[in-house]
């Protein structure tokens, strides 16, 4: 960190600030211009985040040098990438994983025609909703620990492992029983309690981008549960709300090339939040894919019509072998390969 002194800062001031560096365990470089002085605080990034030099006397301004994030920072594994071992299935590195499944879990034969049509359409991994976070609090919630051992008996008649969100830490031990892979809602993002917790269960997990939040702040996100020693971090973009009416939110192609650039971490694509409707969802799929997405999650669903939430964006099990045999085609244009069978 380089702090800017003002023109106009005193002897006593520069000196104050050389001591707060000094007190937190860190060493300061000082260099005196004709106009300014520049003090560098060097050290670990723990001690020199708690300089905290920006209010002090005399100090113009602060100059971050390195990012706020470390261990999902791509420089952290010297340009090498994350691939994710999940029940046998690749996520990340030339693995393409198609994550699909119903927007939330409904009943016994709506997960299991599901799982058998995404099964047998190719897919890597299965997912869908116990816990929803929905909108209103009158909505359907989810049928909570019922879902999750529906769940578990869709895994065990398919072999697809499960993705599926939590919500509340004091639901960790359930969804944790059942899931492969723990989904952090975009809403959730920054709840860095829940991070945390999860970052402590070891747990792999997949974690959506805020409606309203930066890249930065997405792998700060994924910085909390990397800092619990838990390295099984999957980042997501789903979309992020622009002034644009047209559809719930924006798609945003370009997170996915700047996130490869940020971060070591598998970055996949949900196409199916950001249109809100169904006949957007495969132009985003392949666009996501052919960007050099490590995978997507898609929502997918036998009778969308009288699906109990998002039935508009939900793909129909009918025709998905088509929608996945040009999905590999576009991940393909990325170098990429669908990894539906266990490695
Ligand atoms: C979902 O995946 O069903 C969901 C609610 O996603 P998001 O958190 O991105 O809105
Ligand atoms: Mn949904």
């Amino acid at each position: 960190m380089l702090i800017v002194m003002k023109q106009t800062a005193s002897e006593d001031e520069i000196a104050a600030v050389i001591a707060r560096i000094e007190s937190v365990g860190a060493r300061a470089h000082v260099s005196q211009g004709d106009e300014v002085t520049l003090i560098g605080a060097i050290g670990d990034r723990e001690h020199v985040a708690r300089v905290e030099a920006d209010a002090m006397h005399g100090v113009d301004h602060v100059v971050p040098i390195l990012k706020p994030y470390k261990l999902a920072s791509a420089q952290v594994r010297g340009g090498g990438r994350s691939v994710l071992e999940i029940a046998g299935r690749q996520v990340g590195g030339p693995h393409f994983a198609m994550i699909a499944g119903p927007c939330t879990v409904e009943s016994r034969d709506q997960v299991m025609e599901t799982a058998h049509a995404v099964q047998l359409a190719g897919a890597s991994l299965f997912r869908g909703g116990a816990y929803k976070p929905r909108s209103s609090p009158y909505s359907f919630q989810g049928l909570g620990q019922e879902g999750l051992r529906l769940l578990a008996e869709a895994r065990e008649e398919t072999g697809l492992p499960i993705v599926t969100e939590l919500m509340d830490a004091r639901d960790i031990e359930p969804v944790l029983e059942v899931a492969d892979v723990i989904q952090v809602g975009a809403r959730n993002m920054q709840n860095y309690a829940l991070l945390s917790e999860i970052g402590r269960s070891g747990k792999p997990t997949l974690i959506k981008r805020g409606l309203s939040s930066t890249l930065e702040e997405l792998l700060m996100a994924a910085e909390y549960i990397l800092k619990e020693g838990n390295p099984n971090v999957i980042l997501c973009e789903r979309g992020i709300r622009t002034f644009e009416t047209a559809y719930r939110f924006t798609l945003d192609i370009t997170a996915i090339p700047a996130l490869k650039e940020m971060t070591h971490l598998p970055v996949i694509v949900d196409p199916s939040h950001a249109p809100g409707r169904r006949s957007l969802v495969p132009a985003l799929s392949m666009a996501a894919a052919a960007a050099g997405a490590d995978g997507i999650i898609v929502e997918v669903h036998p009778e969308p019509e009288e699906a109990i939430c998002d039935g508009p964006q939900q793909l129909h099990t009918d025709g998905l072998e088509e929608y996945v045999a040009r999905l590999e085609q576009a991940a393909a244009v990325a170098g990429k390969v669908l990894s539906s069978t266990p490695a």
